[in-house]
């Protein structure tokens, strides 16, 4: 797959819409399939912007239609103030950077980056083709080939090629998946001071939570051809709506139960745990009342562990689960724990690794406590595994 041509943009002038990109009740179809149901999305301009979902939810088939490499079924694609719904991809003030890089491996880096210049008749590229090998930190390797860079290199190289056509938008597929871990780590936030230093509103598509999180000022979290959830990282980590968002984004312990009524801003909720346990109102995705099943959302670092025998410390006011680890893993910064607890399966406790309690070990009996606050509520109907990869297909 090569990289698109670009019409370069137009100086960002503000746009009615206020984004970058606007799309309005755009789907994609293939016979009796839907990749992308009818969605809206305005991409705010100078974002980093991430479509984050598993594989298969239609993503990557939103970005191409934002590129004009896939045609919508339905709906309009605005770029800026532009609708671009008809112009095919080289009319679009976008550029794409895939997985694959697709550099030209007969010319060395200075040429791949000045190739998009030469090809709009630009004879004097000296000055822009230095500055992007300066911001993507490769001066220094100017006159090698392609072959000649590690991956993370030759993804900046790609990068600075797509860039200095100035788009309005940089549309980027996946472009760490081929990378190891470390690197990608390194290339994430890379991305993220570039992004920052040339102020182009990046639309970014990955599988990997930590990924949209660690770049993205926003994220859209998609799901079966579905926007589940919009919003900025901490806000869908804290907030999240839906079982699906919950578990795709983290890890989260899901609880059903009851309300059983309602104590200042707080819903207090029974068939847990000793006493009742208190989550505020304001925290449930879904409006709920006396009687109606919740689900209580807890992440696994906001519970604390401690020995059944030392229950009497847990200070008052606190949401507290008594249980049993059936496992323990020592991974470095934190010791991830397993709790078996007679509400609730596998809670999951993520505890950091500051005083070890060498009794919390498998078999032991244990307190779990947190701060109510800190509890969020779903809808029970939902599917309580979805995103976790092992919800029903
Ligand atoms: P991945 O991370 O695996 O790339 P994705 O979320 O980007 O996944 P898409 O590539 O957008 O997913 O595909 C969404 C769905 O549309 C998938 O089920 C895919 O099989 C299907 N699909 C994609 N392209 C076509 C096509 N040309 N014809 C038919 N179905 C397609």
């Amino acid at each position: 797959m090569t990289q698109q041509t670009t019409a370069p943009a137009e100086p960002t002038a503000a746009t009615a819409s206020g984004g970058a990109v606007t799309l309005t009740g755009i789907s994609k179809t293939w016979g009796d399939f839907t990749a992308v149901q009818p969605l809206d999305l305005t991409i705010p301009e100078g974002s980093f912007f991430a479509l984050l979902g598993a594989s298969g939810c239609g993503k990557t088939t939103t970005l191409r239609m934002i590129a004009g490499l896939e045609e919508p079924t339905s709906g309009t694609v605005r770029i800026g103030d532009l609708d671009a719904t008809q112009l095919p991809p080289h009319k679009r003030p976008v550029n794409t950077v895939f997985q694959n890089y697709a550099l030209f491996p007969h010319l060395d880096i200075y040429e791949n980056v000045a190739f998009g210049l030469r090809r709009r008749g630009i004879k004097s590229v000296k000055k822009q083709v230095e500055e992007m090998l300066e911001l993507v930190e490769l001066g220094h390797l100017a006159r090698r080939k392609p072959h000649q860079l590690s991956g993370g290199q030759q993804q900046r190289v790609a990068v600075a090629r797509a860039l200095i056509n100035r788009p309005k938008v940089l549309l980027l597929d996946e472009p760490l998946g081929a990378l190891d871990l470390k690197l990608r780590r390194q290339m994430q936030l890379e991305l993220k001071r570039i992004q920052t230093e040339v102020g182009i509103t990046f639309v970014h598509v990955t599988h990997d939570q930590e990924e949209a999180m660690t770049m993205a000022d926003t994220i859209a979290v998609m799901n079966a051809g579905r926007i589940e959830q919009l919003g900025a990282p901490a806000d869908l980590y804290e907030n999240p709506v839906s079982t699906f968002v919950a578990n795709f984004l983290g890890q989260s312990n899901l609880i059903e139960a009851t309300v059983s009524g309602t104590s200042g801003g707080d819903l207090l909720l029974s068939g847990i745990g000793e006493g009742s346990l208190a989550m505020p109102a304001a925290r449930c995705a879904a409006p709920a009342t006396s009687g109606d099943k919740v689900l209580a959302g807890i992440r696994p670092e906001k519970i604390s562990i401690v020995h059944a025998d030392d229950a009497a410390e847990v200070p008052d006011g606190r949401n507290r689960l008594t249980g049993r680890i059936v496992d323990a893993s020592f991974i470095g910064v934190s010791t991830q724990y397993v709790v078996n607890s007679p509400w609730c399966p596998e809670l999951a406790v993520f505890s950091q690794n500051v005083e070890r309690d060498s009794r919390l070990a498998p078999g032991a009996e244990v307190v779990l406590h947190w701060n109510p606050a800190h509890t969020f509520g779903l809808d029970a109907a939902q599917d309580i595994d979805a995103g976790t990869g092992e919800a029903a297909a």
